[in-house]
């Protein structure tokens, strides 16, 4: 389309997904609109200054981003104007935070069958279900299946039970009956996910005893902001964005669109949409039975809690990120993720960022609960502590549980979605460099 105004491709939305979606097609030679309702770009991939916590910076939830070796941020890096992809530092472990001190999380499954955290006969028998489960995914292919369904439950004890509860809500935000077994499986690193034939599946059964995984996941220096900042300034002139400038309505028209804001409306031939899939009936008609689909998604809300500290402590003198158990609910375990981010800190000072998954109507508890449990697993935090900043958000625009998924394509021929609502692999970010992938692959050919 050649007429003022209009465009080969419109971008609605500008979080990492978007900003990727219109870095990769502008690219490709596409002319690009992109529009983001906020007054910045990056949606939940930024860094920033709290305005009440000057000279503090911190992320949009504690990240660690997955796959860098080979997964889809690396097959996207070509997109990246040179010199403009971040660095990344590897995230080399996760820990159990112990009332005695840190244990590795097991990796593998020798490793898992080391741990002392739980009792041997129930390490047994997990590791019994955890093997059948990767073995009947290897030559079956992925079944959608609940991690509730798949361990021995009969035979484990409750501690157990709700160590596993509390891991499926870590991964996915959902309880172990709701997470789906691949988003566990893949969580832990011992499969890619992924359309795959069989011969690499069982290849990949060997990521129980060599997982190579854990290792390829690091954190951006500079913050996660570097991400965003490295797709923007990567943007050829034939993408341009606005800010301010929410879609209100998609309408079809002959041979495409015609995308409406408050202050224009737009027209073009495609349009790639990355706001949260279950708003988009309410932007366009789409067909009764898709919308109610995508009404289903589920999604959890967690809470995080940047910690500012005077000086950098021992206790977090490592690279990688822990988890530890509330110590204040009795009834129900639950994880809490913690990150050591020292780059964001101010010199000579300490920064670590804690999330959990809440529930959205408790927020004033969850805080509370979260820095009490923090308080009593290392107690030298309490006194050093000199910014404290919260933050609400979802972490994924869909939580991968055993509901139905869209696809980038929708029902409306030229309409893409994209985002971490319409692909299951992986993680955040990932998630949503594996969607770009797949709409290149269908808004392309
Ligand atoms: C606590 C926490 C921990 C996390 N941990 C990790 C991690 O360890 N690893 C990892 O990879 N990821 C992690 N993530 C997730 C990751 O940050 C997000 O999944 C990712 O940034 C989502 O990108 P997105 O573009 O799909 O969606 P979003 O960032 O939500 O972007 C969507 C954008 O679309 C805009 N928009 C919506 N509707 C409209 C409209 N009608 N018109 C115009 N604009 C519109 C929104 O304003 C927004 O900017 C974490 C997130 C949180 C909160």
């Amino acid at each position: 389309m050649s007429d003022y105004n209009a465009y080969d491709a419109i971008v609605v939305g500008g979080g990492i997904s978007g900003l990727m979606s219109a870095l990769t097609l502008g690219k490709k030679g596409n002319s690009i609109l992109l529009l983001e309702k906020a007054d910045i770009l990056g949606g939940n991939c930024r860094t920033y200054e709290p305005v009440d916590c000057p000279g503090w910076r911190v992320d949009t939830g504690i990240h660690a981003i997955t796959e860098l070796i080979y997964g889809p941020l690396k097959q996207l890096k070509h997109y990246f104007d040179p010199g403009k992809f971040p660095a990344f530092r590897q995230h080399n472990d996760y820990y159990l935070r112990k009332k005695d001190g840190l244990e590795r999380f097991p990796s593998t499954l020798p490793g898992f069958l080391n741990m002392s955290a739980l009792p041997a006969k129930d390490k047994v028998i997990l590791a019994g279900d955890l093997l059948n489960t990767v073995i009947s995914r290897a030559v079956f292919g992925d079944k959608q299946k609940a991690v509730y369904d798949v361990i021995s439950k009969h035979r484990l004890s409750r501690k157990t039970m709700q160590f596993v509860d509390a891991l499926s809500y870590l991964l996915s935000g959902l309880s172990m009956e709701k997470t789906s077994v691949s988003r566990l499986v893949e969580g832990c690193g011992f499969s890619s996910g992924g359309k795959k034939g069989i011969i690499r599946r069982i290849a990949e059964m060997a990521k129980l005893f060599y997982n190579s995984d854990y290792r390829s996941q690091g954190y951006p220096l500079g913050g996660i902001q570097s991400i965003t900042d490295g797709v923007i300034s990567s943007f050829p002139k034939n993408v341009k964005h606005h800010t301010r400038e929410e879609v209100r309505q998609i309408g079809q028209v002959e041979n495409g669109f015609c995308v409406s804001t408050p202050e224009a409306d737009y027209f073009a031939d495609k349009v790639i949409y990355s706001g949260e899939v279950k708003k988009l009936p309410g932007i366009i008609e789409m067909p009764v039975k898709w919308s109610r689909q995508v009404k289903e998604l589920e999604q959890a809300t967690a809470m995080t809690i940047w910690l500012g500290l005077k000086k950098p402590m021992r206790e977090f003198n490592y690279n990688g990120s822990e988890v530890f158990c509330d110590v204040c609910d009795t009834d129900k375990e639950l994880f809490y993720w913690l990150m050591p981010v020292p780059e964001l800190a101010p010199r000579n000072k300490g920064l670590v960022g804690v999330s959990t998954i809440i529930d959205p109507k408790k927020c004033h508890d969850s805080e509370e609960k979260l820095l009490n449990t923090i308080y009593s697993m290392v107690p030298a935090v309490e006194k050093n502590i000199e910014m404290i900043h919260t933050q609400v958000m979802a972490p994924e625009k869909a939580s991968v549980s055993l509901n139905y998924f869209p696809s980038i394509k929708t029902p409306v021929k030229g309409l893409y979605v994209v985002g971490t609502d319409t692909d299951m692999r992986s993680m955040g970010i990932t998630r949503a460099g594996y969607s770009v992938l797949e709409m290149l692959k269908s808004a392309t050919n």
